[in-house]
């Protein structure tokens, strides 16, 4: 079981040394391939399915792909909006009070964990 252990420890530390970006489990398991774990998807979904339940990453859903980012302040990122680079993955954090008066008067309540604003960054434009 070790070797299953270290390999949910690369995904997780593929995820947090790419913290300002979401990532897909395509661009782990070739992260892994190419530091030489071959690795299935499925065994990745069933570690990410762990790591989001530890609540260590955050996932978002964009044209039927998933998307997972890690926690860096596991509160605000959960209170706060993002924005999304859809070329390079880039995260800008928005403001937390950014959407409040907003929401207060809708009477809407945003769900930030799942929500996104998707662009091109300055670097990719
Ligand atoms: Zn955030
Ligand atoms: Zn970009």
């Amino acid at each position: 079981m070790r070797y299953n252990t270290q390999n949910k420890q690369l995904i997780l530390e593929y995820i947090k040394k790419n913290k300002d970006k979401y990532v897909s489990v395509n661009d782990i398991q070739q992260e892994l391939i190419n530091q030489g774990n071959n690795i299935n998807k499925s065994t990745i979904y069933r570690y990410i399915d762990q790591l989001l339940s530890e609540k260590l990453i955050l996932k978002y859903t964009a044209e039927k792909k998933a998307y997972f980012k890690y926690i860096e302040d596991n509160e605000s990122c959960h209170t706060h909006l993002h924005m999304k680079c859809k070329r390079c993955g880039l995260v800008v954090h928005l403001p937390t009070d950014l959407l409040s008066s907003i929401e207060e008067s809708n009477q809407f309540k945003v769900e930030y964990e799942t929500s996104i604003v998707q662009g091109i960054c300055n670097l990719c434009q």
